[in-house]
């Protein structure tokens, strides 16, 4: 997936382009992410990329020259463009495995009050926000993005299937995790994720899974057990008699009923 990142601040993007997960995707071809500086396309003596709004108020407005000259710069004709915005659509899964299926993104960065409108107008900027709050740059938002993104793309995380396995993906928050060492600080591991029976352990996670998220997502939770008789393209049940059980236990019972521990 080529990704195009046009800001006034490239460099705040080194530690998530050049190191973790993201760094090793574009190390391996999988991501190729290429910064702009919108700066470079100012015709300004000054480099200045940002004027006074025409009309009043507070803060200054990004030009819309700069940004013309950088989304000329990397071709963005044709190509799908969001501007990340607190104005957009916030961004969730759905948009997120939307966007993980694309070959190619401009995501173009607003700062001080944002940027003047004839940009989003021309390029057709899809508006996103990463949440009801407001930050100083759409830098934070764009790396949010493509990391959420990349995550699904194949060959970008280890294990192809953990991406699914996740809270929200599985449509459950996910179960409680434990490590090494089996008991630490008199707090013991839940003794059936130790105890090797794979099925019980399937069983132990979907009902903690349950759990959880009946209490902290009830919206969740009635989607995932709606489809409690469903059955996939050949005909099977998705959820097998125990796991029915399970579901039934959980939708039947009051919150906080976790074994955990148990
Ligand atoms: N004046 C703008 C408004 O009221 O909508 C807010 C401008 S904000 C201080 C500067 C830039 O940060 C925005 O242009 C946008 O690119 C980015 N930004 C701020 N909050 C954001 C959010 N929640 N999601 C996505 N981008 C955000």
């Amino acid at each position: 997936m080529k990704i195009d990142v046009l800001t006034l601040f490239p460099e705040m993007f080194s530690p998530v382009t050049r190191d973790s997960m993201i760094g090793r995707a574009v190390d391996r071809g999988i991501l190729d992410i290429r910064l702009t500086d919108i700066r470079d396309f100012s015709n300004n003596k000054h480099n200045r990329a940002d004027d006074y709004p025409f009309g009043g108020g507070g803060g200054m407005v990004m030009m819309a020259d700069p940004v013309f000259g950088a989304m000329e710069h990397v071709n963005a004709r044709g190509r799908r463009v969001i501007y990340m915005s607190p104005r957009g659509r916030i961004l969730d899964e759905e948009k997120v495995r939307e966007l993980s299926q694309l070959e190619d993104l401009v995501i173009l960065c607003g700062h001080y009050e944002g940027m003047d409108q004839r940009v989003l107008d021309y390029w057709n900027a899809e508006e996103i926000s990463i949440g009801d709050y407001i930050l100083t740059g759409g830098e934070l938002p764009a790396m949010v993005l493509i990391d959420s993104v990349a995550r699904l793309i194949p060959g970008v995380l280890g294990n192809e299937n953990s991406a699914l396995d996740e809270s929200i993906y599985s449509g459950l928050l996910e179960h409680p995790q434990y490590t090494q060492p089996r008991e630490y600080r008199g707090m013991k591991v839940p003794e059936v994720l130790t105890g090797g029976n794979h099925k019980l352990i399937h069983l132990w996670k979907l009902r903690e899974s349950l759990v959880l998220t009946k209490e902290r997502r009830p919206d969740l939770f009635r989607k995932y057990i709606a489809r409690r008789n469903d059955r996939d393209s050949e005909g099977n049940r998705i959820f097998d008699k125990q796991e029915r059980t399970v579901i039934d236990e959980v939708a039947g019972s009051e919150n906080k009923s976790s074994s955990r521990g148990k």
